[in-house]
């Protein structure tokens, strides 16, 4: 049975992935902030909830304590604000989330992974190219390619692969804040704001967190030994 940390597992797109691992057979562990949140993912699946800051050094280093064989960095947070108008405090915070915390969890996994272990990350699209008003974000998941193709290379030796999927919107909390953030400020209805937000999509609608957890669930499998250093493009069309 494999061994398996997802990070923000408590909502979103961590809450499909850990389902899906826990579903297939794995022994998952969740972590994030928020116990009731991890408790209500886990749902009666014997997953372990365990709270921890993914910016937090000491609370990271406090999640290894044995070692895993699958770890999917997922934790992540995204506010919209052009340049202009994003404060140091935004950034700094977007950046310790959603790169450094990364960053931590990939270090911390290195230590006792075995051949046959997984990083992975979850980047978006906003990783590949910019996104007006939401530059913090952006230049974090830019930077979480940076460091997934550069461990990738450190890795590969030791018959680990480090990746990232790459998603477009995804119907998660994290894009309902942004709709309800749109629809409020410019006070317009809910389905008009999804549409400033989302925009034309090729498929006619935005990507599901189980399409994300399927894509993560092949990147951690047997199978996918010889994809390394790769950012899995999820949008339906969109790029
Ligand atoms: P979400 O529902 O808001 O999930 C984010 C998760 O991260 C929450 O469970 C949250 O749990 C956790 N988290 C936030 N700050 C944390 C911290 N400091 N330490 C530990 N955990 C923290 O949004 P989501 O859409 O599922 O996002 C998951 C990942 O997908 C993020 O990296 C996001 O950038 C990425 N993504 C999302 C989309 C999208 O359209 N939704 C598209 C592409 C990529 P707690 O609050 O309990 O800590």
């Amino acid at each position: 049975m494999r061994r398996v940390l997802v990070t923000g597992g408590g909502s979103g797109i961590g809450r499909a992935v850990a389902r899906d691992f826990a579903d297939g057979g794995d022994h998952v562990t969740i972590s994030g902030r928020r116990l009731d949140a991890l408790q209500e993912t886990d749902a009666g699946r014997g997953m372990h909830c365990q709270t921890a800051d993914v910016a937090d050094e000491t609370s990271m280093k406090a999640l290894f304590d044995t070692p895993f064989d699958v770890v999917v960095a997922n934790a992540g947070i995204g506010r919209a604000a052009p340049v202009a108008n994003t404060s140091l405090d935004l950034w700094n915070t977007t950046i310790a989330v959603t790169l450094t915390g990364v960053f931590l969890t990939f270090r911390e996994a290195l230590a006792g992974m075995k051949s046959g272990g997984r990083l992975i990350a979850v980047s978006s699209i906003a990783g590949l190219h910019g996104e007006p008003n939401a530059a913090a974000y952006s230049a974090a998941k830019h930077g979480v390619m940076g460091l997934v193709k550069s461990l990738a290379l450190e890795v590969a030796k030791r018959g680990i692969t480090c990746n990232a999927v790459c998603p477009g919107w995804v119907d998660t909390p994290m894009a309902e804040t942004a709709v309800t953030n749109v629809m409020q400020r410019l006070e317009i209805s809910r389905e008009e704001a999804k549409k400033r937000v989302f925009g034309d999509k090729p498929s006619g609608r935005i990507v599901k967190p189980e399409e994300v957890a399927a894509a993560v669930r092949y990147l951690a499998s047997p199978e996918a030994a010889m994809v390394n250093g790769h950012g899995l493009v999820i949008t339906g069309g969109e790029t």
